[in-house]
């Protein structure tokens, strides 16, 4: 038996998208697999939740449910998240505050109410779906960089409350990957992008999801307060 097979991972907004296929390979690397949702369902072979993020209530009784069917969590990918891009000018408090509330808020509480159960176990790997523009910064998004960006703060700082208890926490910093979120780009907007990425190219969902599974894996253990491009080499120098 692998290590992996009994561990029990949550992934938040795994109903489609980047979290969809993370939580689809780790099904297939043997771990126990639940999955967020507002709306549809997780891959096959995971435990489907509702939850939205920016609800503390709704968070806190999708963990009891998991707790419940599967057992204390153990792996957490905070990977939920939203766009509303405008230029600073036109961005309204809710553009700003609805975004941070989503990616960097609904990290925090996914994030604190999965650590209790990991401090007990003294095991936990906690990974947070950043972005490159997170650290490159682009024109549109102040309300999204920023809270991409706060994700590395969250990682460091946590990764020195919690380090020496067994528990890693990282952020992977995906570029530019073919989802419904880069598809509602113009075409032409798409084709400046992938001119500027020195692979070539979009990235897969398949491969942030190899990423996150092995930063879930025995074999990063030592690796902690680290961020993980797979974005092409559009972002170097982070
Ligand atoms: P999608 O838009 O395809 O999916 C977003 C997911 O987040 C959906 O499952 C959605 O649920 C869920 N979600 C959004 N808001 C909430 C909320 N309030 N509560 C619960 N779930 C919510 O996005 P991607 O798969 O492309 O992105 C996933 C993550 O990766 C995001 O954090 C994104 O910022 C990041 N990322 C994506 C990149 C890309 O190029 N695609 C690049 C860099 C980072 P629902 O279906 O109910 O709306």
């Amino acid at each position: 038996m692998s290590s992996a097979e009994g561990r029990v991972v949550l992934v938040t907004g795994g109903n489609r998208g980047i979290g969809r296929a993370i939580a689809g390979r780790f099904v297939e690397e043997g771990y126990r697999v639940a999955v967020t949702a507002r709306s549809g369902e997780g891959p096959e072979g995971t435990l489907t939740v509702r939850a939205d993020v920016t609800d503390g209530a709704a968070v806190d009784a999708a963990f009891a449910e998991v707790e419940q069917q599967l057992g204390p969590v153990e792996i957490v990918v905070a990977n939920a998240g939203i766009t509303k891009d405008t230029l600073l000018m036109r961005m309204s408090e809710d553009d700003f505050d609805s975004v941070v509330a989503t990616n960097l808020g609904g990290s925090f509480r996914v994030v604190k109410r999965a650590s209790k159960g990991m401090l007990k176990a003294r095991f936990g790997r906690v990974i947070l779906i950043s972005s490159v523009v997170g650290l490159l910064g682009s024109a549109g998004q102040v309300n999204y960089a920023s809270s991409k960006s706060a994700l590395v703060g969250f990682a460091r700082s946590l990764t020195r409350e919690l380090g020496a208890r067994g528990i890693t926490t990282n952020v992977v910093a995906p570029g530019f990957i073919e989802t419904d979120m880069t598809a509602e780009l113009p075409e032409a907007t798409q084709a400046e992008y992938r001119k500027s990425i020195p692979a070539g190219r979009y990235g897969s969902a398949a491969e942030v999801a190899a990423a996150v599974t092995w930063l879930a894996s025995d074999d990063a253990g030592y690796i902690s307060g680290a961020v993980i491009p797979v974005d092409g080499g559009l972002g170097m120098g982070h």
